[in-house]
């Protein structure tokens, strides 16, 4: 039997109909920008295995050190207990971090760093004296698979078992020119009642719902008016973080800092998960108290793993270099090449970029997990590219090392679809 046989008798994977979807490629081996099946083909990874391996697959200077700190210290309890590579990662990542950041908490994935956000966002009012129950989301925003997580994402036909368990959430459209008057009047009219305890945004980026690009500008007023009241500004930055967007953090392209941000996916470059919530330390010091229970009682068995850390410093020692900061400014400016040749296709419906982040919307309509989509991933697999369309979005983030030959080989094969779709 070969692995993908192996993989039906007890595998359940992800986010999959298994009754229409049994079958899963293996793959065997990964470097740089390729991933290579257990038939001996290769395929470029046009989306870095969901944002996470922007450094390569296997990136050498980051599996030798990963390598040396698992000889050294393979985990230890973060309660009670303290370790260099955490506290290095801390000193390195608040660098990098917008100004107001002190803290860092860790989890281990993304959808629990935004659980570790709302609960730090309750029990800071809570431990004020104020019972304030509410968040504020943006609508079609993405956040997580957890409870908390999901509840302050958009709705989705997929959630619908548990929509009753839900958070309470209310859900606001992406402030734009447009509309901004409106969804500003709304903001005020929810605050006003003083039971909103946070704000949560993906900023600029909304990954999940195709790569859905908005303004700095309506997002930076929302998070002034929730400053001034007493509303924390949670930044989703799990898949824009690290570089993706041009900056180091999409919060970056804010005046407004957020108080609290959610980090993974890049954060360990795809080694090993591992998440962070940083905060502020006014969001800290609501902890502080003789009272323990005024601490923050949330904790998980491998916060903080040494492994995990050291991976993450890695990756934001080369996030930082120049080969990297120069590949991203290369990629930027090739997805604009490849931007204006295609941009009036006709089977082109709009195109949008943020950073290294492009995406091109078809014009055709489908379900988002619909045939089509299907058809489109297999037709971009039997090419030799790995890309994951999104309803009618295909999109790219591959990883920084791609090379330009690789680049100009996701594009062709993407103009091979505009012609045969
Ligand atoms: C992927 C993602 C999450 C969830 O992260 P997991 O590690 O899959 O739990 C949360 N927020 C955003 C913006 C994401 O892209």
């Amino acid at each position: 039997m070969n692995l993908t046989e192996r993989d039906k008798k007890h595998l359940w994977h992800p986010l999959t109909q298994h009754q229409l979807h049994p079958n899963h490629l293996a793959i065997t081996k990964a470097k740089d920008a390729l991933l290579y099946d257990d038939q001996g083909n290769e395929y470029i990874d046009g989306i870095a295995s969901w944002y996470t391996c922007m450094y390569g697959h296997c990136n050498e200077y980051i599996t030798q050190k990963v390598s040396e700190q698992m000889q050294q210290l393979d985990h230890v309890v973060f309660a009670g207990f303290t370790h260099e590579p955490a506290i290095k990662l801390s000193e390195e990542l608040i660098k990098i971090l917008p100004e107001n950041q002190e803290k860092i908490f860790f989890s281990d994935n993304g959808s629990t760093s935004v659980d570790v956000a709302i609960k730090m966002a309750l029990q800071y009012h809570f431990n004020q004296g104020e019972k304030r129950g509410k968040i504020i989301a943006l609508e079609d925003g993405f956040h997580g698979d957890t409870f908390g997580a999901m509840s302050v994402s958009g709705l989705s036909v997929y959630n619908g078992p548990f929509e009753d368990f839900f958070i309470d959430v209310e859900r606001i459209p992406v402030p734009t020119q447009e509309n901004f008057e409106e969804v500003k009047t709304q903001f005020l009219q929810l605050i006003s009642e003083h039971k909103v305890a946070a704000f949560i945004y993906e900023p600029l980026v909304q990954g999940a719902a195709a790569m859905k690009m908005f303004d700095a500008k309506f997002l930076n007023e929302l998070i002034e008016i929730a400053h001034k009241n007493n509303v924390l500004a949670i930044a989703d930055e799990v898949m824009t973080g690290f570089g993706k967007t041009g900056k180091h953090f999409a919060s970056d392209y804010l005046e407004n800092k957020p108080d609290i941000i959610c980090m993974s996916k890049s954060l360990t470059a795809g080694l090993v998960p591992m998440a962070i919530t940083s905060c502020s330390q006014k969001v800290y010091d609501a902890f502080l108290s003789h009272d323990i229970a005024k601490g923050f009682f949330h904790g998980h068995t491998y916060s903080a793993n040494p492994v995990a850390c050291i991976a993450a410093l890695a990756g934001i020692e080369l996030l930082q270099s120049e080969e990297i900061q120069q590949n991203i400014q290369r990629i930027i400016k090739s997805h604009q090449e490849f931007d204006a040749k295609i941009k009036q296709h006709s089977k082109v419906k709009s195109t949008r970029q943020k950073g290294v982040i492009y995406a091109l919307d078809l014009n055709v309509e489908m379900e988002r997990y619909g045939d089509l989509r299907y058809k489109l991933f297999n037709f971009f697999m039997e090419n030799g590219v790995f890309l994951r369309p999104l309803g009618n979005t295909i999109y790219i983030l591959a990883p920084f090392v791609i090379t330009n030959d690789q680049l100009q080989k996701v594009y062709s094969v993407i103009e091979k679809v505009l012609d045969t779709f």
